[in-house]
């Protein structure tokens, strides 16, 4: 199905598309590397070693081994005849649950197409990039089939604390290449009813405050710029933002929010027929869209090579029949607690082409999301007594704001606020 979007959206990308790395073709063919049915542990192991010895850009170690003794592998994709620390260092990590391969997946196709390619892609990229990826981060659950490792330790709620061989391993790769992003990938259980579960979704650092500047600013850019290619090839997907206070034993809230590195949480949704090649072609956009939006922070353009990456032209306007409208419906929603929260609906309507929706609280942007409808779940148990503005922002694929709908909500004085 993804090879028919890709096709249909490639004379419209032609004109428009700012780099090597979503340009249709590099796309496709990356993609035909993945296989439509996932690789045991072993098949994997397999396919690294012939990676390793296929290219010298491509090198494998060992950080070191999991609970039940298995390696745990580092794949690099660079040329070596450059200095490291001239380059813009990517860290992947996927499978951190051994049951979630579409990560997994999308990683090696990357790897195989920059070691086995015949064409000038791999080498000018890797000129300037150094990739580095550990395709299976649970070698024990991998094997096994299920979520946690080897001491039944779910990996993803051990950063912060390092109980674990595998996270101590991952951290000091982490902390030793010094990464300018780092890239978490899972997938997400079709059972599951939470609501922010309901779709394909990015998790990255939001605007705050007491956080670095250039931090927000990063990981806000770079999200927007996923928003537009995921729209672009027709993987829905909803972008949520973290804030100082949420907890840190997530590897991407670590390294994001505790080590300063612009740091993404990706989850491709299970179920409803998704098939492999699908779930791993959302990663696999998903990590080129942040590599190419690295190479426009970090490359002046005039050292880069027009065929890797050109600057992104803004897109003129669609031709519109019925002007797009967005429409804001707060919701309560019981939740057990003998507390209500808040469902923010959002939906537009009209027949034009538009980015994605906003959804801010009191000015601070929680949600990006890229469907029409959408019902984002605020928790207002961490709001405090008073008046609170919930917004919707609808915006156009160049990022241009289009329209902009607010609604109040008030939070009951607390006694103690009461009394002051
Ligand atoms: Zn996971």
């Amino acid at each position: 199905m993804l090879i028919i979007v890709l096709l249909v959206c490639f004379l419209w990308n032609a004109a428009t598309a700012p780099a090597w790395a979503t340009s249709d073709d590099t796309l496709r063919q990356i993609h035909a590397l993945i296989p439509s049915h996932a690789r045991s542990y072993s098949q994997i192991c397999q396919l690294l070693g012939q990676l390793d010895h296929a290219s010298s850009l491509v090198t494998l170690e060992s950080l070191g081994q999991s609970y039940q003794g298995h390696p745990i592998w580092l794949v690099t994709a660079t040329d070596p005849n450059y200095s490291s620390d001239e380059k813009i260092r990517l860290f992947i990590i996927a499978r951190q649950h051994g049951t979630e391969c579409a990560g997994t997946t999308a990683t090696l196709a990357l790897v195989q197409y920059l070691a086995e390619s015949s064409s000038t892609v791999p080498a000018q990229l890797l000129r300037y990039f150094e990739i580095s990826a550990v395709p299976v981060a649970n070698p024990d659950g991998c094997i096994a089939g299920r979520r946690t490792n080897g001491q039944y330790v779910d990996l993803n709620r051990d950063w912060g604390k390092f109980t674990q061989p595998e996270t101590q391993a991952i951290r000091a790769a982490i902390l030793h290449r010094r990464p300018h992003a780092v890239i978490d990938l899972h997938e997400l259980p079709e059972a599951n009813r939470k609501l922010s579960y309901s779709e394909n979704f990015i998790e990255t650092i939001g605007n705050s405050d007491s956080l670095p500047k250039l931090l927000c600013a990063n990981t806000i850019a770079a999200s927007h710029d996923i928003c537009y290619w995921m729209k672009a090839y027709g993987y829905p997907l909803n972008v949520y933002y973290d804030y100082p206070g949420d907890s840190l034993a997530l590897c991407h809230r670590y390294w994001g929010l505790n080590q300063g590195i612009p740091s993404f949480l990706c989850e491709s949704k299970t179920g409803g027929g998704r098939s492999l090649p699908e779930r791993a072609g959302f990663h696999l956009l998903a990590i080129l869209g942040i590599i190419n939006y690295l190479g426009r922070q970090h490359l002046a353009p005039t050292r880069v090579g027009s065929e890797v990456m050109t600057t992104s032209q803004p897109l003129p306007p669609p031709p519109t029949e019925i002007p797009l409208t967005l429409t804001i419906r707060l919701e309560p929603v019981a939740n057990g607690d003998n507390n209500t929260d808040l469902a923010v609906c959002t939906q537009v309507e009209g027949s034009g082409q538009f980015g994605f929706v906003a959804v801010k609280v009191d000015g601070t942007t929680k949600l990006l999301t890229t469907q029409r409808t959408e019902r984002y779940l605020l928790d207002t148990s961490r709001l405090s007594g008073g008046q609170h503005y919930i917004s919707a922002e609808l915006h156009s694929k160049s990022g241009t704001r289009l329209a902009t709908q607010q609604e109040t909500f008030p939070i009951p004085l607390s006694d103690i606020q009461v009394a002051k």
